[in-house]
């Protein structure tokens, strides 16, 4: 009796043993899977982060990429000036282009890198040999030009539209003052234009680059004007690359096209490039054939603005 007593209880006392060791192994089991879950689910997560941080990076370098400036040189309309005249400002810009993912109005352009060159402030006596240029290297350009008269002046608009460039609209007289003076002058400098163009050229043009571009600071709300513009069938575009012709100092031909690549290098999808066609601005002209071999060298098709492209639009 006293012996089997004895029995059991070492029976009980042996299982108990064993539901503790069970039990021992469980939570040791529990600490060393449980942690290794977490870890698992933090190396997914800290890896989701950081490429998340990548592209966000990626696309701040891609904005970076729009500190631009564009010069105010005022051609005075009516005159044939062959030198700069008139207040030189520069304006700076931080604004990004818009995203390359916009669907354009129409057909689209077939895949591949395109670069606008876009001359800005003209015609002048530089654009005959700017022309030659495009010419030679058999590749089309966009020139917003102003409002200049006389027979020099009306037989370069000719040659631009002859030899198959595009035209676009960048007010009659240039001057910040009658340009943004009000809705009512802004429409009269943008009209009066197209109208002459019309008259010399034939060609309807409705392309429009702003003066500044539309992030320039003389302006308190470009809106209004923007506006004005879309109600009236015009299509504004800026820039997203600028070939610092128009910082006010004096930039050689080869610090042009090292600007200009350094553009293209961010591997922009449509590139266009802010240059000026003015007398006084020789190096733009001296580095065309290098900018022209550098961006066919980096696959870059170079065309004129067309409704197919997407606007690069500041604001
Ligand atoms: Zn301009």
């Amino acid at each position: 009796m006293q012996e089997a007593k004895g029995a059991n209880l070492s029976k009980e006392r042996l299982n108990r043993i064993k539901r503790l060791k069970k039990a021992i192994i469980a939570i040791v089991l529990t600490m060393m899977i449980v942690p290794t879950i977490i870890c698992i689910v933090l190396v997914v997560k800290v890896i989701t982060l950081q490429n998340e941080v990548d592209d966000l990076l990626a696309l701040k370098d891609k904005s970076d990429g729009t500190v631009m400036q564009e010069e105010s040189t005022i051609d005075v309309a009516g005159s044939e000036s062959e030198t700069d005249t008139g207040n030189r400002e520069d304006e700076q810009t931080t604004e990004p282009p818009n995203d390359d993912n916009q669907t354009p109005d129409g057909d689209e352009l077939p895949e591949g890198k395109y670069a606008y060159l876009t001359f800005d402030d003209g015609p002048s006596s530089n654009t005959m040999e700017i022309l030659t240029i495009l010419e030679k290297y058999e590749v089309k350009a966009t020139f917003f030009v102003n409002g200049h008269t006389g027979d020099k002046m009306v037989s370069r608009y000719k040659a631009i539209v002859d030899m198959g460039h595009k035209l676009g609209i960048h007010t009659y007289s240039h001057d910040y003052d009658k340009v943004y003076g009000g809705l009512d002058k802004f429409a009269d400098e943008v009209i009066s234009l197209r109208e002459y163009l019309f008259n010399i050229t034939g060609e309807d043009v409705t392309l429009f680059r702003f003066p500044g571009g539309s992030s320039n600071t003389i302006v308190d709300d470009i809106k209004p004007y923007i506006k004005w513009l879309h109600d009236n069938g015009y299509e504004y575009w800026d820039w997203n690359a600028s070939s610092g012709d128009a910082t006010g100092k004096p930039i050689t031909a080869q610090e042009i096209v090292n600007l200009c690549v350094e553009y293209a290098d961010r591997g922009y999808k449509e590139l266009v490039i802010l240059m000026h066609d003015t007398a006084s601005k020789d190096s733009t002209v001296e580095a065309l054939p290098a900018l022209i071999e550098a961006l066919q060298a980096r696959g870059y098709e170079i065309i004129t603005i067309d409704e197919r492209s997407t606007p690069v639009q500041h604001r």
